[in-house]
């Protein structure tokens, strides 16, 4: 069979943690298949749907690496063919119209619920009368399409992560909508489930990958795929994704979105290695941290657990630490490098800046981690509590006159290792104190505080603007 498979997103919001993590299976799965992964834009809610979160879905898949095949298809252009569709099924007897009104329906639903029972529509108007439907018209009603579904159907399809599903027609709500309302003699805006069956069958969609809260929908699809006598795909139903509580993970969780995710310093590698977990194991001797260019041989359905993917930030974490520690100082620089920009902060020259990268690199987790540690060589930084309390020692004034007077004698410029610390142990045995207070005096006074990478190193970058001069004499 030739794989066909696409991602379907609504742009009536940025691009989604669990959206880009099902289109990273369904691109996984194509790459796999030697197959074809599609775009589908369901913009067919004109008033939530936007440009903006068009090109931010784009962006994002972009970023993340997942590149689709053909141009997208965009579901509004099609909106002929899905109501051709639905007159089809009109004639053919599967759909009617429905001209039950919203406050009938509503009556309808609360006198179920007062009889203990699920809300559903009672297929009241499946068998209308010639008679009774002119009488609607005539007192001015507009009804919605309804598709027949028969509560003693049984649904079954074999799900690639799930297995042997099967739902009974009888908890499907009732007919479905597959029209909202409009004038009799016209056919109304088409519905999801509609839409939805129309687009894969044309874009020749071999397998449907999404998320389980469509496992109804997919029910649903399948009576009209059949009523439609069109081929059914195949369906694979990814986990739902879990807050740390246990809760389907939603916009009060803080981020969700990717191009959030990217704004906080996350790596779009991190982020597709780490969504692929959610949900996938690796075989065993496979390491958890991969590029998904290098798993799609070894990616499979079959270590898609069914069990809902509870995200984890500890991991994300780790996977993003490890993708910047993996990364060349150059690479990692032209990261930061814009990042300095926006703040105004320019390199004196790149050997200087790969020098800084290298320093901090190690402990960053985050790449907007690299702003902030790399912040106080570019600006003054405030003293902070530690950093006055070293500078109140009384042998601290003494300390750093000492290395002042040193440093003046020296070329800012060329100033080195072996220098910096030849002076601080010269100041050791002047000033007649342990090396580890002219250490913290001098860290204090250049930096602020008493923690930071390697002092050597970081007063070496700080010379080479003289900077660590006119910080020193701050304190004397
Ligand atoms: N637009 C739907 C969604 O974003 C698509 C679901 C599907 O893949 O059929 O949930």
């Amino acid at each position: 069979m030739t794989v066909r498979v696409r991602l379907a997103p609504s742009p009536t919001g940025t691009l989604h943690l669990g959206t880009a993590r099902t289109a990273l299976f369904n691109w996984l799965f194509a790459k796999k298949e030697g197959g074809t992964f599609l775009l589908r834009i369901e913009d067919t809610d004109i008033e939530r749907s936007k440009e903006e979160f068009k090109k931010n879905i784009f962006d994002g898949l972009q970023w993340l690496g997942i590149n689709w095949d053909e141009s997208p298809t965009i579901q509004s252009e099609r909106i002929n063919e899905h109501k051709q569709i639905i007159k089809t099924l009109i004639e053919k007897g599967f759909a009617y119209k429905c001209y039950a009104s919203e406050d009938e329906l509503d009556e309808m639903r609360e006198t179920q619920k007062r009889n203990g029972l699920a809300p559903r529509y009672d297929n009241r108007h499946r068998n209308l009368t010639p008679q009774k439907e002119s009488e609607f018209i005539n007192a001015g009603r507009e009804p919605v399409i309804r598709f027949k579904i028969s509560d003693q159907k049984l649904i079954s399809w074999n799900d690639l992560i799930r297995g042997e599903m099967t739902w009974s027609g009888k908890d499907l709500g009732g007919d479905m909508v597959i029209a909202r309302r409009a004038p009799a003699d016209s056919i109304g805006d088409p519905l999801y489930n509609l839409v939805v069956v129309a687009d894969d069958s044309a874009m020749q969609i071999s397998h449907v990958i999404r998320g389980e809260d469509h496992l109804a929908n997919t029910a649903k699809q399948i009576l009209l795929y059949e009523a439609l006598d069109l081929n059914i795909p195949v369906f694979a139903h990814t986990p739902l994704i879990l807050n740390s509580e246990g809760k389907k993970l939603s916009k009060r969780d803080g981020v969700t979105s990717i191009s959030e995710f990217k704004k906080m310093g996350y790596t779009s590698e991190a982020m597709a290695n780490y969504m692929t977990l959610l949900g996938w194991s690796v075989p065993e001797g496979v390491n958890e941290r991969f590029n998904i260019s290098d798993i799609t041989e070894i990616f499979s359905f079959k270590k898609v657990n069914k069990a809902s993917a509870k995200f984890d930030w500890d991991k994300l974490n780790w996977l993003n630490s490890q993708v910047i520690h993996e990364m060349s100082a150059e690479a990692l620089l032209k990261k930061l490098d814009p990042l300095f920009k926006e703040n105004n902060w320019s390199l004196p020259n790149q050997e200087w800046g790969t020098n800084l990268v290298n320093l901090i690199g190690p402990s960053m987790v985050l790449i907007n981690d690299g702003v902030d540690q790399a912040k106080p060589f570019f600006e003054e930084p405030e003293l902070s509590h530690d950093g006055k309390d070293q500078l109140e020692i009384k042998e601290s004034k003494m300390i750093l006159n000492f290395i002042l007077k040193k440093l003046e004698n020296l070329d800012a410029e060329i100033f080195t290792k072996d220098q910096a610390l030849d002076l601080i142990n010269q100041a050791t045995k002047n000033c007649k104190v342990k090396k580890g207070l002219v250490m913290k005096s001098l860290r204090a006074a250049l930096f602020g505080t008493l923690k930071g990478p390697d002092l050597i190193q970081s007063w070496v970058l700080l010379s080479r603007f003289s900077k660590d001069r006119s910080r020193i004499r701050r304190f004397i």
